[in-house]
C-alpha cells in the first residue's frame, strides 16, 4: 500500500510492543522478520561468515608440531590433559593463561558494551548469528515476510507440507553440524569424522552432537528472541555497563515525531510533521518484534537493522538518513531539549531545523572522540594490562620443571656403615613435543649422593636421563650421606635439572633429614 510519500506502509505489529507488553506466560506470537539491505545487514553478513567460518573450519586446521605432538591447531586433548592452540600449548598446571583468557573476554565486553552498547548482542553472540542463519534457510524456503505469514496462517496444503519438512530438515542439517563441529575441537577431526560416520566414535561423541543438535535446533530455529528476552542474563547485566555516553540503537524522536502518514496534508494545513512517515518498515525488519520508536528497551539486540529499513525509506524521501541511528543518551537528550524549547512544548521539528530545511547548528552529532572517555580508558588498561602479562608469562615461561617429594615414611634410613639414607620421589616434566636428555645434579649436602632405583646409573652426584616428548617422568631417587659428614638433623640442598642443549634448566631445593645421633 503506498500513500501520497510514496513509501510502503507495511502491516507490522511490534508483538512485543513496551506499549502493550504480553503477559509473560501468554502463547508466544510468531515474529516473521522482513529481509532487510543495507550497510548494517551487509556488516552483519560479514560478521556472520567470519564467525561461522571460525566455528566450523577452526578443527581442520593443521599445525605441525612434529611426530610426538598432535597436529591438529585448536584441540583440547582430554585424555592427556592437554591445550594446544597453534604454537601455544598449556598444561593442566598452566591453565590460570585459560582463566586470564576469560578475564580478558569479561573484561573486552564491558570495554565494547560501554563504548558502543550491545554490540556483542546484534553481531556476534551466538544465538544472534544462529539465529540470523536459520532464517535465512527460513526465507530461502518460504519467502519474504508476507508469503511466509501466508503460508502461515493458511491451511495445511501438500506445498506447506513440503515447505515445512524442508526447512525443519535443513535446520536440523545445521543443528547436527555445529554439534559435529563441536566434538571435532577434542579429538583429531578427520579420525573422528570417520568413525563418526562408521559407528565406531565413543559414545559420548554421539550424545553430545545429539544434545547440541537438539539445543541448536530448539534455540536458534523455534525459540528465538525468547533466549534472548527471557533466558539470557546479559540484557540485564548490560545496564550497568552503559551510560549516557555509550552508544545504542535510537529513535530520534526530536526530528521524526509528530509522526504522520500524510505529511503532505498535515503540512498543507499549517501543523507540524515529523520525519517518521509511520511505515512501520522499522517494525517489519526486527528480529525481536520490537518497535524502536517506543523507546529503549530490553528486548532490543541493537542489530541495526531497523536503521537500515529507515534509511531506505528516508532515501526515497529524499531525507537524511539517521532518524533511526546509532546515538548516545547525552547526544539524544540535547537534541530533545532543542527540540522542546527546553522542555516548554511538544516535539517541533521546526526547532531542529533552519529555514532553508536543514539541520541546525545547535543539533548534536555523535564523533568518534566520545568512546575516549574515562571508563572505556579503565577497561582498556585493565584489558591491556592482564594480556601484557599474560603475553609475558607465556613467552617466558619454563618448559622443563622439577618437582620433589619427600618420602614421608621412613623419613631417613640408617645403613649398615652408619650412613643416612633419604628417600625422594623426583618429577621431571618436559614439557616440549621433542625427547630430550635432562642432567640431574645435586648441589650442596657435602658428601652426598644419589641413585636411582631400577636403574643401573652409577651412585653419584650427577646423572643423565632420557625424557619422552612432552611426558612426565617419574624418579624414586635415594640420597645418602656419611655419617661424618651431616651437620644437622635438617639440611638443605637443590636438585637442579638442566638441557643442555637448549640451556633450559629447573631446581628444588630439598630437605635431608638425619636422626639426632648421626653426628
Ligand atoms: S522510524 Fe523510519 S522506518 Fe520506522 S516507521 Fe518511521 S519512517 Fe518508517
Ligand atoms: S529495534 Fe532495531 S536494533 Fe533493536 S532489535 Fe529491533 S531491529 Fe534490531
Amino acid at each position: 500500500m503506498l500513500d501520497q510519500t510514496h513509501v510502503e506502509r507495511l502491516e507490522a505489529e511490534a508483538v512485543n510492543s513496551a506499549k502493550t507488553r504480553q503477559p509473560l506466560y501468554a502463547a508466544r506470537r510468531k515474529i516473521f522478520p522482513k529481509r532487510a539491505s543495507g550497510s548494517f545487514r551487509r556488516f552483519k553478513w560479514l560478521v556472520m561468515a567470519i564467525t561461522l567460518g571460525i566455528y566450523y573450519l577452526t578443527p581442520w586446521l593443521r599445525w605441525d608440531r612434529g611426530p610426538f605432538a598432535p597436529d591438529q591447531a585448536v584441540l583440547l586433548d582430554l585424555a592427556n590433559r592437554r591445550f594446544y592452540f597453534f604454537f601455544i600449548e598449556i598444561w593442566p598446571q598452566e591453565f590460570y593463561y585459560v582463566a586470564g583468557l576469560l578475564v580478558m573476554a569479561g573484561v573486552g565486553l564491558f570495554l565494547i558494551t560501554s563504548a558502543v552498547g550491545r554490540a556483542w548482542c546484534g553481531y556476534t553472540c551466538p544465538q544472534t548469528v544462529w539465529v540470523d542463519l536459520f532464517l535465512v534457510v527460513e526465507r530461502a524456503i518460504e519467502g519474504d515476510r508476507n508469503a511466509r505469514i501466508k503460508l502461515d496462517a493458511g491451511p495445511w496444503t501438500a506445498r506447506k507440507l513440503v515447505l515445512r519438512v524442508s526447512k525443519h530438515a535443513i535446520w536440523l542439517v545445521i543443528g547436527a553440524a555445529t554439534g559435529g563441529a563441536w566434538i571435532f575441537y577434542f579429538a583429531d577431526a578427520p579420525t573422528l569424522v570417520g568413525e563418526l560416520f562408521t559407528g565406531t566414535a565413543a559414545p559420548v561423541a554421539y550424545i553430545t552432537v545429539a544434545v547440541l543438535t537438539a539445543t541448536t535446533y530448539t534455540f536458534g530455529g523455534l525459540m528465538r528472541e525468547q533466549v534472548c528476552t527471557y533466558m539470557c542474563p546479559w540484557p540485564r547485566i548490560q545496564a550497568a555497563m552503559l551510560d549516557e555516553n555509550s552508544l545504542t540503537v535510537t529513535y530520534n524522536d526530536w526530528r521524526g515525531e509528530p509522526r504522520s502518514r500524510h505529511a503532505k496534508k498535515v503540512l498543507a494545513a499549517g501543523l507540524p510533521a515529523g520525519d517518521c512517515v509511520d511505515c512501520n518498515a522499522c517494525v517489519a525488519v526486527c528480529p525481536m518484534g520490537i518497535d524502536i520508536r517506543d523507546g529503549q528497551q530490553l528486548e532490543c539486540i541493537t542489530c541495526a537493522l531497523c536503521i537500515d529499513a529507515c534509511d531506505g525509506v528516508m532515501d526515497k524521501l529524499g531525507k537524511e538518513r539517521g532518524l533511526i541511528s546509532y546515538a548516545t543518551l547525552s547526544d539524544y537528550n540535547a537534541n530533545m531539549m532543542l527540540a522542546t524549547a527546553g522542555g516548554s512544548c511538544p516535539v517541533t521539528p521546526s526547532l531542529v531545523r533552519t529555514v532553508d530545511g536543514k539541520f541546525s547548528d545547535k543539533v548534536a552529532h555523535f564523533h568518534i572522540g566520545k568512546i575516549f572517555r574515562p571508563r572505556t580508558y579503565v577497561y582498556m588498561a585493565v584489558w591491556s594490562l592482564i594480556g601484557l602479562g599474560l603475553l609475558y608469562s607465556l613467552l617466558t615461561r619454563d618448559r622443563l620443571e622439577v618437582n620433589v617429594l619427600h618420602d614421608r615414611n621412613p623419613q631417613f634410613v640408617t645403613l649398615h656403615d652408619g650412613s643416612i639414607r633419604n628417600g625422594y620421589t623426583v618429577k621431571l616434566l618436559n614439557m616440549i613435543p621433542e625427547p630430550r636428555t635432562i642432567v640431574v645434579t645435586m648441589q650442596g649436602l657435602q658428601g652426598g649422593e644419589m641413585s636411582v632405583v631400577g636403574d643401573d646409573i652409577p651412585a653419584g652426584r650427577s646423572f643423565a636421563i632420557p625424557v619422552e616428548p612432552d611426558r612426565l617422568k617419574m624418579l624414586k631417587v635415594f640420597v645418602r650421606q656419611p655419617a661424618d659428614q651431616i651437620h644437622g638433623t635438617a639440611q638443605t640442598f637443590t636438585f637442579r635439572v638442566e638441557d643442555r642443549a637448549s640451556f633450559e634448566a629447573d631446581e628444588y631445593t630439598a630437605t635431608f633429614n638425619a636422626p639426632e645421633t648421626a653426628r
